[in-house]
């Protein structure tokens, strides 16, 4: 049994949608589970939707779905010849769902409605890339993995119960396998005790996919994505970054963990438990090897570089001039957890502290004032903060020549600077 990932990037086109089903089709005969994201940037577009509603523009909500819908029927019309009139009626089943909602008063918290609003974008397109798969002959079966995959109720965050999970995968996902050999399923999204829809987290199906290669005990897991492999550094912004082949799960927890957007930070430690290597494939070009992650320790990597802009630093002191010791810093670790914000960097001394953090202002201006309470709190934004490891003299020297440093800490594989 394999596990497969499609990202949102590898369905976002008639052409693309073709593309995804002719690499399924090189597997024939093999028993995959495939998780697909929602198409291209619908997760932004539900998110819109979301915010209108809460905030009573009901009329841009329905509008802005409307929008949703129309793209995905659009493409309903030009994908599927044999079975159109069955996936018009799931489509707009799902339609009705989000509708018959976004014609209340919200009366629940934001992140409730935002997980039943955006859920449908999954739902809808793995419901066309199912169909449009049988229609073409690759004979799949289609699952509403909110049946599946059970969450508690803190909602856009929601934590995982995998007890209950695996047991629904043995009982009602197994069988499945002795009738066909594709099943396709949702990513990011799970649903309550209560059948609420929940989310995992922006990016989530990674997480989706390696909860289900865990339980299944898959051979691999494989993530096809539009780059080539995991890179030591975004393209984008360091034209010269090289392709990776091959890494260990540590190596990219530590990238995730830094803030490198390759895999969602969860996804690895299902795998690793379970010894499963994970595959980046480039569904572009599926002839490359793409990048292979596994407990195989691996040496003689370049620099790996992150960049995290729009940092803030936080300084804070001790009003009386006492010791930072064990109550204030505990008293801080709890505004940390209260508020749902962790510090990318932080340094203690005698008197003071400095924590390096996302500016995601409302949280850091909550942060700021419970702060206050026990310290003298100053706050400088604008910042980037630059980790590299595996890194050289040289390449410090590269990319901090010129830049004013904050704050800089180093053990012997990892140096993050804070730089203005
Ligand atoms: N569609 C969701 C998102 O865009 C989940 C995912 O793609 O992994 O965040
Ligand atoms: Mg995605």
């Amino acid at each position: 049994m394999k596990v497969f990932k499609f990202g949102g990037a590898s369905i976002n086109t008639l052409e693309r949608i073709k593309n995804t089903g002719d690499i399924i089709k090189t597997y024939e005969g093999e028993k995959i589970l495939i998780i697909i994201s929602a198409m291209g940037k619908t997760t932004n577009a539900l998110e819109k939707v979301a915010d209108a509603f809460f905030n009573a523009r009901k009329d841009d909500a329905l509008q802005l779905f409307e929008q949703v819908k129309a793209s995905h029927l659009n493409l309903l019309k030009y994908l599927i010849t044999v079975n159109w009139q069955q996936a018009e009626n799931q489509l707009k089943d799902f339609f009705t769902e989000v509708e018959w909602l976004l014609y209340d008063k919200p009366v629940r918290s934001y992140d409730y409605y935002y997980d039943q609003i955006v859920c449908c974008g999954e739902l809808l397109s793995t419901a066309l890339v199912s169909i449009y798969l049988n229609d073409i002959g690759i004979k799949n079966t289609w699952v509403d993995v909110r049946d599946i995959l059970r969450t508690d109720n803190n909602f856009r965050d929601a934590y995982v119960d995998w007890d209950y999970t695996a047991e629904k995968v043995k009982t009602h996902i197994e069988p499945l396998f002795t009738d066909t050999d594709l099943v396709i399923t949702q990513g990011f999204i799970g649903a309550t005790d209560e059948n609420e829809s929940t989310t995992l987290g922006r990016e989530g199906s990674d997480f989706s996919a390696a909860i289900f290669a865990n339980i299944l005990d898959a051979e691999s897991q494989t993530i096809w994505k539009d780059v080539e492999a995991v890179m030591n550094a975004d393209p984008k912004e360091f034209p010269d970054a090289e392709n990776l082949d091959v890494l260990s799960y540590r190596e990219v927890v530590e990238m995730a963990y830094y803030g490198a957007q390759v895999i969602h930070p969860n996804t690895i430690k299902p795998l690793e438990n379970k010894n499963i290597p994970l595959h980046v494939r480039c569904f572009l070009k599926p002839d490359l090897p793409g990048t292979v992650i596994s407990n195989q320790p691996v040496h003689g990597l370049p620099p790996i570089i992150v960049l995290k802009k729009q940092q803030v630093l936080m300084s804070l002191s001790s009003k009386d001039f006492s010791f930072v010791e064990e109550k204030p810093l505990s008293q801080l670790y709890a505004m940390f957890d209260r508020i749902k914000i962790r510090p990318n960097l932080s340094q203690h001394g005698a008197i003071g502290l400095l924590c390096c953090l996302d500016d995601k202002s409302e949280k850091i201006e909550k942060l700021a004032l419970a702060a206050s309470e026990i310290f003298n709190v100053q706050l400088e934004k604008n910042l980037t903060l630059l980790t590299i490891r595996h890194y050289t003299e040289e390449k410090i020297k590269a990319l901090t020549t010129g830049k004013h440093i904050l704050l800089e800490q180093k053990t012997t594989e990892t140096i993050q600077v804070l730089m203005r």
